[in-house]
């Protein structure tokens, strides 16, 4: 370990303070820490946290090079050649499985904080003013960009830069997609999110919100003004559990509730207009990102919350960080339980679930051990549940577009490269591929966004 050094944790909000607000939990690290980080870096390796490890494959040695230098400019030119929103990569990004989970250093002891010093370099960039360099001519040819979520920015960024005039249509009042309405601010600030498309805008990207594509406009419409449409609108409709009582009043969808929260400020009424009942023991059905999410935003807003799973604590599927910060902040864990019905005392509103006892069985597709029913229930008393278990594609555009080929999953059929049934009209992200991570949606933006190019520039 000598040589290499200790891997820097970021500094947090002590958790008896940041459970009472929705401030950010990670602080950015310092310029000193960063370099200082940076330069545990060993030189000449083959780099697999970038080939192997990061969908946009950003170039990591020669960010951290330049960071360890302490030319954060230089860094941040090198790290926007990939991605354009490093403030907000460096924050949500699953590195520990992505860029850091290749990090040779593993190897021989503790991986470098990748994100870390992605995030400061992104941080430091919007407090100096730094924009996003156009790189071509213009190519006057018209790409409309349906949906603002992480596929959406990076497929609209890279065009932008390529020449293209680029129009994102967004259904939301504000622009961001997952990142906005799914991500609570305690994670990933709203103004950090503003100044990252501040940027976008800066580089020639012009923003239509409240525009719901397959209504207001519908593809073969936006098809008689644009040269190319790419659809990039998530996967965000929710996955129900189909147990008897799920229509009881108080049990929402962690979509609905996050909504609420994070792009109404319900956690704001009535000073914001959205109102959001919270219940006073809440009970959250899931153990993924969107779970956590949802957990320690009922927590904030004054709940004694239990997160309920059917697996075990070594299966829970949100990031290492968050279960912890989940964990520090009072959020407690019933595993290896699974609802099967729920109950009311006064056939309106949620008053119990019966929870069947699960045990680990064979391991499923996922290597994990299968969660096997016991036979037997028990009952846990709450006021409100909500369930965080998954999303599907957005059903609408290809409801409202009959020659888009979807699946029997709902996803959209693309080839290789990003382009669909309908001539020039190209889909990525989780619309194709079911719910992933942000930095996988952002993956298919960039390929599919130099598809668009390889194709526009044949006509
Ligand atoms: Fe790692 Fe994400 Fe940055 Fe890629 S974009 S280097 S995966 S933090």
């Amino acid at each position: 370990m000598s040589k290499i050094g200790h891997r820097l944790e970021p500094k947090t909000r002590p958790p008896e303070i940041r459970k009472k607000d929705f401030e950010e939990v990670e602080l950015t690290i310092s310029p000193e820490e960063a370099i200082k980080e940076a330069s545990r870096d060993i030189k000449f390796c083959a780099a697999p946290c970038s080939f192997r490890g990061c969908p946009v494959n950003v170039n990591i040695p020669g960010f951290l090079k330049k960071v360890s230098e302490g030319d954060f400019k230089e860094a941040y030119k090198i790290l926007i050649q990939n991605t354009p929103v490093p403030s907000i990569t460096g924050r949500v990004c699953q590195q520990e499985i992505q860029c850091e989970g290749q990090c040779v250093l593993r190897r021989v002891g503790e991986p470098i904080a990748i994100g870390a010093v992605e995030r400061f370099v992104g941080d430091w960039a919007l407090e100096n003013n730094i924009e996003i360099p156009v790189t071509s001519e213009k190519k006057h040819k018209k790409v409309a960009v349906v949906g603002s979520g992480p596929s959406g920015i990076v497929a609209a960024a890279d065009l932008a830069r390529m020449g293209y005039d680029v129009t994102m249509y967004e259904a939301f009042h504000i622009p961001g997609g997952v990142l906005a309405y799914g991500i609570p601010e305690f994670r990933l600030p709203k103004r950090i999110l503003r100044k990252e498309f501040e940027r976008l805008q800066n580089l020639g990207v012009n923003i239509e919100l409240g525009v719901v594509v397959g209504t207001t406009y519908t593809i073969p419409e936006l098809l008689k003004d644009y040269n190319a449409v790419f659809l990039g609108v998530g996967a965000g409709r929710p996955i129900f559990l189909n147990v008897p009582g799920e229509n009881l009043a108080g049990i929402y969808t962690a979509n609905e509730f996050l909504t609420r929260v994070n792009l109404m400020k319900a956690y704001m009424f009535p000073e914001y207009d959205t109102p959001i009942h919270v219940g006073k023991k809440v009970a959250v059905i899931g153990a993924g990102n969107t779970a956590m999410d949802a957990a320690r935003s009922a927590l904030r807003l004054g709940a004694d919350v239990y997160v309920i799973y059917r697996r075990g604590r070594n299966e829970v599927s949100a990031r290492a960080v968050e279960f912890k910060h989940a964990e520090e902040e009072g959020v407690k864990f019933i595993f290896w339980a699974a609802p099967v019905e729920f109950e009311s005392n006064d056939g309106i509103n949620v008053s119990s679930i019966k929870l069947m006892k699960m045990k680990p069985g064979e391991p499923d597709r996922s290597g994990r051990p299968r969660p096997v029913p016991t036979g037997e229930t028990f009952n846990f008393d709450t006021d409100m549940v909500i369930t965080a278990i998954g999303f599907y594609p957005n059903p609408l555009i290809p409801q409202m577009t009959p020659d888009l080929k979807v699946d029997d999953h709902g996803r959209v059929v693309v080839d290789i490269e990003g382009r669909t049934s309908i001539p020039r009209v190209y889909a990525g992200g989780d619309i194709v591929t079911g719910e992933s991570t942000v930095i996988e949606a952002m993956g298919w933006g960039r390929r599919v966004a130099r598809t668009i190019d390889k194709d526009l520039q044949k006509i």
